[in-house]
């Protein structure tokens, strides 16, 4: 990489402590199955996605979240310290921390329940947290927070630096939102849920989706993605194969290094070919943040 890697890449999302179960396949409902291991790790499609960034290498990082007064939040301070992020959580006293929990079984497949907590409070962001917006090349978020604060956060932004809103998980977004977004990341599903469209064929989605925002990048999991413009052709761009151990994370691998590479001036295929070889290595790794690649591992996997 020849150009200097200095952007600053500023992330407003929820934090989560990830409770991890891994069985032999995932329960039906009303029944019971036996896990054969627990871990408990930082989660959080927004610290996930910060982690990612940092990851990546020379960018700046800021993570904008709040947390609860409790033990859970206090554990996610300590495992994102030991990240070169500049954590700017807010602990909330009336809220209980994000909590995620996961199964993950045999195949590779998770289901995922997240109680927000703090995540979800209406809280505009402070001055302070304004002012580390105020400051973003990239702006990066996800709707684990209420639409309404990538919103504000978006008001905070200079003028030129681009939204990155990935929908998930995908929800109505106000037409103010919808607006302002630049970027918009979402995988299958969520391009079908932003659309409704159960019917038609996944270009119709994304020819919708495009009338709303001028750039749709569409995650297609091993077969990697889709970067759509109004303007230009559609580019698919190929995951290199890999063997999938656990996808947890993979799309918050993918944003928070598309990111970081957007910050840094790369331009958006060359962004989104690193992003998808970053996030097919997470997948074959367990975990979310642990299982996050740092920057010479994707640049060694990308060649
Ligand atoms: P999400 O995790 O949000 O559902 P995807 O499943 O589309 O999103 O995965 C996000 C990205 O992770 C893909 O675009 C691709 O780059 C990578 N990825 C996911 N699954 C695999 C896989 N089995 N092999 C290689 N890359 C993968």
């Amino acid at each position: 990489m020849s150009s200097p890697r200095a952007g600053h890449v500023v992330v407003v999302g929820s934090v989560n402590l990830d409770i991890s179960v891994k069985v032999h396949r995932l329960p039906h409902p009303g029944e019971t199955v036996l896990a054969t291991s627990v871990h408990r790790t930082g989660g959080g499609k927004g610290a996930n996605q910060a982690v990612a960034a940092a990851r990546a290498g020379g960018t700046a990082t800021s993570l904008i979240g709040r947390v609860g007064n409790d033990e859970e939040g206090r554990i996610m301070r300590s495992l994102l310290r030991h990240d070169r992020l500049d954590l700017r959580l807010t602990t909330l006293t009336d809220a209980t921390s994000g909590l995620a929990l996961v199964t993950v079984d045999d195949h590779a497949e998770n289901s995922i329940v997240v109680a927000p907590g703090a995540n979800a409070s209406p809280v505009p962001l402070s001055h302070e947290d304004a002012q580390v917006v105020a400051q973003a090349d990239v702006l990066l978020c996800q709707l684990e927070t209420p639409p309404q604060l990538a919103l504000d956060a978006a008001g905070h932004r200079r003028p030129g630096v681009p939204l990155l809103l990935n929908a998930a998980p995908a929800m109505p977004l106000p037409e103010a939102l919808w607006n302002s977004i630049d970027m918009l990341i979402v995988n299958q599903h969520e391009a079908t849920e932003l659309t409704q469209d159960t019917t038609g064929t996944l270009d119709h989605r994304i020819a919708q989706l495009l009338q709303r925002t001028p750039t749709v990048l569409v995650t297609l999991g091993k077969q990697g993605s889709l970067l759509a413009t109004r303007d230009q052709p559609w580019l698919h761009l190929p995951a290199p194969a890999v063997n999938a151990v656990d996808t947890t994370a993979a799309g918050d691998t993918f944003c928070g290094v598309l990111a970081a590479e957007l910050a840094n001036g790369v331009t958006t295929p060359n962004a989104v070919a690193t992003a998808n070889a970053a996030a097919a290595l997470a997948v074959t790794r367990p975990g979310a943040q642990s299982s996050i690649p740092d920057y010479p591992e994707v640049t060694a996997a990308a060649l």
